[in-house]
């Protein structure tokens, strides 16, 4: 099984991964394979700021099986410019997802 793992310590909420599935997919407007979520900006008690941005996809997504059977990267994991994004076997995502601090795995039904 494949997975999207997203070091959204990093993810500027810059919606490139978003448009890129929607133009992909051919998706019509309010429709999406990946949807940023957004928590913050919000004050915390200690005065530090919480403010994350966070990928998720949605039941949309087929982890771009057609660009994957031929041997690229998933559309949205190709045009992240932060690089925060990173595809393949879940045994090989979780290994690396270890060594992240703020990150989120996502299984992808084949
Ligand atoms: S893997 Fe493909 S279908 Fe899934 S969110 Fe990324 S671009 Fe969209
Ligand atoms: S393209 Fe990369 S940096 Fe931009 S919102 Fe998507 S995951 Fe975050």
């Amino acid at each position: 099984m494949n997975a999207l793992l997203i070091n959204y310590e990093f993810c500027s909420g810059c919606h490139a991964c978003e448009v890129a599935c929607k133009v992909e997919n051919d998706l019509p407007v309010g429709q999406f394979g990946i949807k940023i979520l957004q928590d913050g900006p919000r004050e915390l008690e200690n005065g530090k700021w919480e403010y994350n941005h966070l990928p998720m996809p949605t039941s949309l997504c087929d982890g771009c099986a057609k660009r994957v059977e031929e041997g690229r990267l998933p559309k949205c994991v190709h045009h992240c410019q932060a690089g925060v994004m990173n595809f393949g076997p879940v045994e090989e995502m979780a290994k690396i997802a270890a060594t992240m601090k703020k990150c989120a795995l996502f299984t992808i039904e084949a």
